[in-house]
C-alpha cells in the first residue's frame, strides 16, 4: 500500500497470475505466561508447538518458526523479519502483520520498549543502512479506527479514503521523509505511544483500539523501483466478558475490531481454499492488506499467543488462523523497467491512451463500478464451477474522451423488462415503490393504458428521469438470476 496515488508511486498490486509464487510465512511467538500456571501452549522445537485443550487432548501445529517465552526481541527480528528486507532493495513489497488475541504480545513485538526495541525500530535502522546513501525512505502511519482512517502523523487532517485501483493507496496521507533513525523515532514514537488509541482493559493496561499500519517506502536509488515495507500491529480479537469492556464507546470499538478481524479470517480462508471470490471489500482492514494477503508482497504473519490456560480458546483460534494463513500464496508482479513510468499526479482530463497510466478520475469511476460489481456478486455469488462473466463494462462512446462504467447491456435489458412487467402487473406488486407513488402509477395506467416503455414512467408525477434510473439499478441484482425455465 502506498501513501498516495501520485505522491509516492504505486505498489505493484494486484498480481496477475503467472508471477513467481511465494507462500505467506508464518511464525508464532509465545509470550511469557503467568508464574505458577501450567501453560496450555508449549514450544516443542524451532518449528512446532503443542496446544493442550482439556486434560487429555492436544494438537500439534507446525509453522515456519516458533519462538518460545524465552525468545528475545532480537531473536524474533533476526530470525523472521530481517531476512525479508533485501526484497525491498529489489523493488518488492514486504508486509509484516502482527496478529493475535488481546494482550498476547503484538504491540510488544512490533514496538517494544526503550530497553527492548521491537520489530519497527529495528527494521527502520536496518532499512536505512541497507538502502544506502542514495536511497530515499519515507514513512506514513495509518490507523483504522472503527472503519475510519486516521493519519497518525496528522490526526486532525482531512478525512482519508482508501483507493483500491490500480494499487491500494490513501491519497492525502502524510508521507514524512526519513534520513536518520533518530528522526524517525522522534516522529514515530509519540504517534505510536500517545496518538494511537488505546485503553485499559482487564487483560491489557494499554489495549489498542484500532489497527495501526506503518508504511515505510524505500527507493534504493535514482531509477530503481520503489517498494513498501508494511509493518502492521493489528488490534486483538476481544471477548467482552474477559476484557471487561462496557459502555457504548468501548463496545462499539470492540464490535468494529471483531468485525474487521472476522473479515480478515474470511479473506484468509477464501485465499487458502483458492476460492474465486475473496471478500476483500468487507472491511477497510482487508482492503488495506490486499497486497499482503493474496497480492504481490513477501509477507510474514507474526502470530502472538498467550500460553495461560484461561487463554487456551483464544490461542486455538489464533493458531487456526495462522495455520490457514500459511496456505496463502502471493505472486510477484512484473516490475516496470528502470526509469520507466513517472507517477500520475494530475487530475486532468482522461487520456487513456495505450500504456499511459489511468487518470485519477477514471480510477474513481472504475472504483465505483467495482463497488457495484462487488455488491451484485455478494448478493448473487456464482454457482460452483460457473464461468464468471463481467457484470459491469467500461466503454467510451465514439468521439467522446470520457470512459463510462455501465452494467452489461443484456443485464440492463433484463432489469428493464422486469421493471416494466412490475409497472403493468398486479397493483399489489407496486407497493415496493411506496403507497403514494403506486397510486399515481395506477392513475396513469387508467388514463393511458399499460406502459409501453420504461421512459414513460418519467411522465408520472413524482418520478424524475433519475428516479427511473435508480429503480432500474435497484433491479439489477435480480437480473443476474438465471432465466426461469419455461
Ligand atoms: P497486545 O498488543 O497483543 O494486546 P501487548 O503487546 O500490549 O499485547 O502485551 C501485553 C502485556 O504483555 C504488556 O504489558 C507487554 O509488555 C507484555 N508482554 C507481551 N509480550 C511479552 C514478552 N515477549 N516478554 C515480556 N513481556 C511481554
Ligand atoms: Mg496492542
Amino acid at each position: 500500500m502506498a501513501a498516495a496515488a501520485g505522491a509516492g508511486g504505486c505498489s505493484p498490486t494486484p498480481s496477475p497470475p503467472g508471477g513467481a509464487a511465494h507462500r505467506v510465512q508464518v511464525c508464532v511467538r509465545l509470550r511469557p505466561g503467568a508464574p505458577g500456571q501450567e501453560p496450555s501452549v508449549r514450544r516443542l522445537d524451532a518449528r512446532t508447538l503443542q496446544l493442550l485443550h482439556g486434560p487429555r487432548r492436544a494438537s500439534e501445529y507446525r509453522f515456519d518458526a516458533v519462538y518460545g517465552p524465552g525468545a528475545s526481541q532480537s531473536d524474533v527480528y533476526l530470525g523472521s523479519v530481517r531476512p525479508l528486507l533485501p526484497h525491498l532493495a529489489r523493488g518488492r513489497n514486504v508486509s509484516v502483520l502482527a496478529y493475535g488475541p488481546s494482550a498476547s504480545g503484538k504491540t510488544y513485538t512490533m514496538l517494544g520498549t526503550a530497553e527492548e526495541p521491537g520489530v519497527i525500530p529495528r527494521a527502520m535502522r536496518d532499512l536505512l543502512q541497507l538502502a544506502g546513501p542514495e536511497a530515499a525512505v519515507s514513512a506514513s502511519y495509518l490507523e483504522i479506527y472503527q472503519e475510519r482512517l486516521v493519519d497518525l502523523f496528522a490526526p486532525a487532517g482531512p478525512t482519508l479514503r482508501l483507493r483500491d485501483a490500480p494499487a491500494v493507496t490513501v491519497p492525502g496521507l502524510t508521507e514524512a521523509p526519513v534520513r536518520r533513525a533518530a528522526d524517525f523515532e522522534r516522529l514515530f514514537l509519540p504517534a505510536a505511544r500517545r496518538r494511537r488509541r488505546a485503553a485499559r482493559t482487564l487483560l491489557n493496561a494499554a489495549s489498542s483500539r484500532g489497527h495501526a499500519l506503518l508504511l515505510l517506502r524505500v527507493t534504493a536509488g535514482a531509477g530503481r523501483p520503489a517498494a513498501t515495507l508494511l509493518l502492521a500491529d493489528l488490534a486483538g480479537a476481544e471477548d467482552n466478558r474477559r476484557t471487561g469492556n462496557a459502555g457504548r464507546r468501548r463496545l462499539r470499538e470492540s464490535g468494529a475490531i471483531n468485525a474487521s478481524l472476522g473479515a480478515l479470517r474470511r479473506v484468509v480462508g477464501a485465499l487458502a481454499r483458492r476460492s474465486p471470490r475473496v471478500p476483500y471489500r468487507d472491511s477497510k482492514l482487508t482492503r488495506a492488506l490486499r497486497d499482503a494477503l493474496g497480492g504481490s508482497a513477501r509477507a510474514l504473519l507474526l502470530a502472538a499467543v498467550a500460553p495461560d490456560p484461561q487463554d487456551a480458546r483464544a490461542a486455538r483460534a489464533a493458531l487456526d488462523f495462522a495455520a490457514a494463513a500459511a496456505g496463502v500464496v502471493n505472486r510477484d508482479v512484473a516490475l516496470p523497467p528502470p526509469d520507466a513510468g513517472a507517477d500520475d499526479t494530475t487530475d486532468g482530463p482522461d487520456t487513456p491512451e495505450a500504456g499511459a497510466p489511468p487518470s485519477p478520475s477514471l480510477l474513481r469511476r472504475l472504483e465505483d463500478a467495482q463497488e457495484l460489481l462487488e455488491k451484485l456478486k455478494a448478493k448473487h455469488p456464482p454457482a460452483p464451477g460457473a464461468v464468471a462473466e463481467p457484470v459491469v463494462v467500461l466503454q467510451r462512446r465514439k468521439g467522446c474522451r470520457r470512459w463510462q462504467a455501465t452494467p452489461r447491456p443484456d443485464l440492463l435489458a433484463a432489469a428493464r423488462r422486469r421493471v416494466l412487467r412490475g409497472l403493468n402487473g398486479d397493483p399489489r406488486g407496486l407497493r415496493r415503490v411506496g403507497a403514494a407513488r403506486a397510486r399515481r402509477i395506477l392513475a396513469w395506467r387508467r388514463r393511458h393504458g399499460p406502459f409501453a416503455s420504461l421512459e414513460q414512467l418519467a411522465q408520472v408525477p413524482g418520478f424524475t428521469a433519475a428516479a427511473v434510473t435508480a429503480l432500474l439499478e435497484a433491479n439489477l441484482p435480480e437480473a443476474l438470476e438465471p432465466p426461469e425455465s419455461q
